[in-house]
């Protein structure tokens, strides 16, 4: 009986239906990223209405609304969605969807409340009523479940809307933030371990369209450590659709660096090379900010001393959501995107080669540039970029 129900999906705005005069441009962003992904489980209307946006099966189309509703937990800009059954506005009907619809849904659930609303003020049953109707459905098909107005496990909503009743019962948390497209373009210097993923997932949570760029030493990284990057890149499209990755050798500039300077400024040496590079990336990709995964203090690289010493290297500026960040909370993060068990696979990364035995924790600038004159900068930046490789991932299907 339940199969006959029409089943629907609504997804409720966050941060974007604060927005005034620009408003339609975050909603289209979010509408558009919805299209994208609503392709693959079927044929859907979708619009929106009161900071709410409608996924509707389209009249008689074969649809996978589970698959769907994965895929929009990801769809940055809603902070909440729930499946909802829909019916005719008239009391009957909602009787009777409701008492189809809700009982499995609300299974080993204690307690519960419920609300109405009505959108559509013509309705003729008002919402304390209508709530009183839909609870009572609730409590006659629902065994042992009890009433909590203040604190229930779940409430069950009846919406009275232009279209028709709809009628739910809890929601899921969404991914939240700007939808993605709305907040520019910039370049993701992305290594193989835990943090800069995490960096990418938190500003692409802003809006970014993000691209990335992975500096590699072949042959003292191999393919596998290669693979592992652009896996992580490939999940980080699981929100953003594709990405474009650069792959840049820095074998070169590190030999050259361990040949002519102090072995102590190796690293911070190298970082500075890195931003260059990813500077010049991201001017070839439109992007108008680096991003890194560093967090202030974990390891010498990223004291503040050293970051002076590296964001000198580039007049862009560079995003790090991280800094503030523990491990431990940035691991969580790491963890929720599925990123972790990919990041701590035990490849070479180019960083973890030539590693200084005592960094420099409080470099000056004056004797970083000391160093960095013993070498041919520009002439090696050319090499490092003829070395580049595009290519584009997309999320597995
Ligand atoms: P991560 O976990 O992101 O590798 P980390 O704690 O290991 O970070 P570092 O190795 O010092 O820190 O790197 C700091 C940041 O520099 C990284 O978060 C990343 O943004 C960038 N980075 C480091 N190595 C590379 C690389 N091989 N290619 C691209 N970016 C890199
Ligand atoms: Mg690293």
């Amino acid at each position: 009986m339940s199969d006959n129900i029409k089943k629907v999906i609504l997804c409720k705005y966050g941060e974007v239906a604060l927005k005034g005069a620009n408003r339609r441009t975050f909603e289209s962003a979010m509408l558009k990223d919805i299209a994208r992904r609503a392709r693959r489980y079927g044929d859907f209307d979708i619009y929106t209405a009161q900071s709410t946006v409608y996924i509707e099966p389209k009249e008689g189309a074969v649809v996978d609304l589970e698959g769907l509703k994965n895929s929009v937990s990801r769809v940055f800009g809603i902070s909440a969605y729930c499946e909802a059954a829909v019916c005719e506005k008239n009391i009957d009907a909602i009787r009777h969807t409701a008492a189809a619809y809700l009982p499995p849904l609300l299974r080993g659930v204690a307690t519960f409340r419920a609300e109405a609303k009505r959108a559509d003020k013509t309705f003729p049953i008002k919402s304390p009523e209508l709530a009183a109707e839909v609870g009572g459905v609730v409590l006659s098909s629902v065994p042992g479940i009890k009433v909590n107005l203040d604190n229930p496990d779940i409430t069950v909503r009846v919406e009275i809307r232009e279209r028709g009743a709809y009628i739910h019962a809890g929601q899921t948390r969404g991914a939240g933030g700007m939808p993605i497209g709305t907040g520019g373009r910039a370049m993701l210097l992305l290594s193989g371990g835990i943090d800069s993923p995490v960096a990418g997932f938190m500003m692409m949570r802003r809006g970014v369209t993000v691209d990335a760029v992975h500096f590699e030493s072949f042959p003292y990284t191999g393919e596998q450590a290669k693979e592992k990057v652009l896996t992580l890149a490939r999940i980080l499209c699981g929100w953003c659709n594709t990405m474009k990755v650069r792959i840049i050798s820095v074998t070169r500039i590190q030999e050259e660096l361990r040949a002519k300077c102090d072995e102590s400024y190796f690293t911070l040496l190298l970082r500075r090379f890195m931003m260059r590079l990813a500077e010049r990336a991201a001017r070839e990709a439109g992007a108008g900010a680096l991003i890194t995964g560093e967090s202030l203090g974990q390891v010498a690289s990223q004291t503040m001393d050293a970051l002076v010493v590296t964001d000198d290297a580039t007049s862009m500026p560079v995003f790090r959501p991280c800094i503030g960040m523990d491990k431990e909370d940035i691991i969580k993060i790491s963890r929720e995107i599925d990123a972790f068990e990919t990041s701590i696979l035990p490849y070479e990364d180019c960083c973890t080669i030539f590693t200084p035995q005592h960094p420099k924790t409080r470099p000056t600038l004056e004797r970083v540039l000391e160093q960095e004159a013993r070498v041919d900068v520009d002439a090696l930046l050319e090499e490092a970029w003829a070395t580049r490789q595009l290519i584009t991932v997309s999320e597995d299907f």
